[in-house]
């Protein structure tokens, strides 16, 4: 392959940009990553504070499918760079994984900054050249890549191919603002405007629960909205509420709030007992007790859950046991908005699927490639958004190699 003289400048330095660096520089590429941001992967490395999500251990099937109507665009990548060769990369730079509990995949260490710190090293050893503090800020007349340093100056590349890893537009301060997307809007890529995915919904609690509650967990719980019910722990916030289930569901609630103005999800918070069984617990229980007693014996629910289903349904609940048990098992939460995108943990929207063809490169400006969270894809947490980060990143980066090696031939 005649690749050594050719170089690649890969723009953004999350975990889909670095991939795709490491990927052409192992094959002999000379690769330069720009940062806006002095460090690369901060993101990454907000990530860590959360132990580290890397990918999901469920089968293929299983795992794709949670990518929603981009399952199928997503497949051919996540078989070439499936969640087993992203545990095995992990364990090459010395991080062991193990399964947690819920199937989820995790580093050992619990933390994104021993594997940075590993593969930052690793891309240094390849000759990948790191330009920090550099802000794309488009193409010049001449198609030139431009950027604006810290002081205001402005630089210039013109490399081969470009790979945009511009990241999704949640948590500006880490770095991905977005700000890119009306450069390529400006080009006449498709774009889908930025929305929260993967976030938190504001509900009217009272002052008393807010105060009490907030930052408890709520779990072994089952919300459901529409046809669909998860299983799983969410978090009480002062603002409402947030957590893994509630993810699971956002993309969903997300679409009713910008129809109707409000979305109201049901909260199981007794799913391992039918309620038939749970009447029955409640029609057994002795008389005379108070209902905050009932619920937390007969029930077995924490202060937490007997003050949510107060909140959910009005002070003043059903003594009937029938009545009570169907309460207990579809307490409604009106939510009232979604948390804004600078809070979401990613985002959706971004660079239409559409706009790119089947080796991620942009069908209106030939030789530059987009990965990661800028492209319109959005999945549940559970090591989804990094699987599909650095499955995007590696696609990208093989497909360079293969044109330039069917060029070279
Ligand atoms: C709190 C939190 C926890 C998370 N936990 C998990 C988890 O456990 N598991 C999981 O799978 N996912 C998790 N995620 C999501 C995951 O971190 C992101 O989906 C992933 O980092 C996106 O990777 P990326 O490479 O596409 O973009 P990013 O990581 O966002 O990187 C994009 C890079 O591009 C740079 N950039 C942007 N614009 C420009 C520009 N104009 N010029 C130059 N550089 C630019 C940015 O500075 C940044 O370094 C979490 C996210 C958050 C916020």
């Amino acid at each position: 392959m005649s690749t050594s003289v050719k170089n690649v400048a890969v723009i953004g330095g999350g975990p889909a940009g670095l991939i795709a660096a490491e990927t052409l520089s192992a094959a002999g590429v000379k690769v330069t990553v720009y940062d806006r941001m002095p460090t690369l992967g901060r993101k990454f490395l907000m990530a860590g504070r959360g132990g580290l999500n890397l990918t999901h251990s469920e089968d293929l099937l299983t795992f794709r499918a949670h990518y929603g109507e981009a399952a199928s665009w997503l497949a051919p990548m996540l078989e070439s760079f499936s969640p087993a060769d992203l545990i095995a990369w992990a364990q090459d730079l010395g991080q062991e994984t193990f399964v947690g509990s819920s199937g989820r995949v995790f580093p050992r260490a619990l933390k994104a900054s021993p594997l940075l710190r590993a593969w930052l090293s690793r891309l240094a050893d390849q000759g990948v050249e790191l330009r920090l503090r550099r802000d794309w800020r488009g193409w010049n007349e001449a198609g030139e890549l431009i950027f604006a340093t810290e002081g205001g100056a402005i630089e210039t590349a013109a490399p081969d191919a470009t790979v945009l890893a511009l990241g999704g537009a949640s948590w500006p301060r880490l770095g991905s603002t977005g700000a890119w997307a009306p450069l390529l809007a400006a080009k006449g890529v498709a774009m889908a405007p930025f929305r929260s995915a993967n976030s938190g919904f504001e509900i009217a609690w009272s002052k008393m629960f807010a105060e009490r509650f907030a930052g408890e967990p709520l779990k072994n719980i089952a919300l459901s909205f529409g046809d669909r019910t998860i299983r799983g722990e969410a978090m009480v916030a002062a603002y409402g509420i947030e957590g893994g289930a509630i993810y699971a569901l956002s993309a969903d609630l997300r679409e009713a709030l910008s129809n109707g103005g409000h979305a109201t999800l049901e909260i199981d918070l007794t799913p391992d007992l039918s309620r038939a069984k749970l009447t029955d617990r409640l029609h057994r229980a002795p008389g005379g007790q108070s209902t905050t007693n009932l619920l937390r014996k007969a029930a077995g629910l924490s202060p937490l859950a007997i003050n949510l289903l107060r909140e959910a349904h009005g002070v003043e609940l059903p003594r009937e046991p029938g009545a009570l048990a169907r309460a207990i098992k579809a307490a409604p939460l009106r939510l009232t908005a979604m948390r804004p995108l600078d809070r979401a943990i990613s985002s959706a929207g971004g660079v239409e699927l559409t706009a790119v063809d089947e080796n991620l490169m942009l069908r209106v400006v030939p030789g530059v490639y987009a990965t990661g969270e800028m492209l319109d894809w959005e999945a549940p947490t559970g090591g989804y958004l990094l699987q599909a980060c650095f499955a995007t990143g590696v696609h990208a980066a093989r497909a360079i190699l293969k044109t330039w090696d069917e060029g070279a031939r």
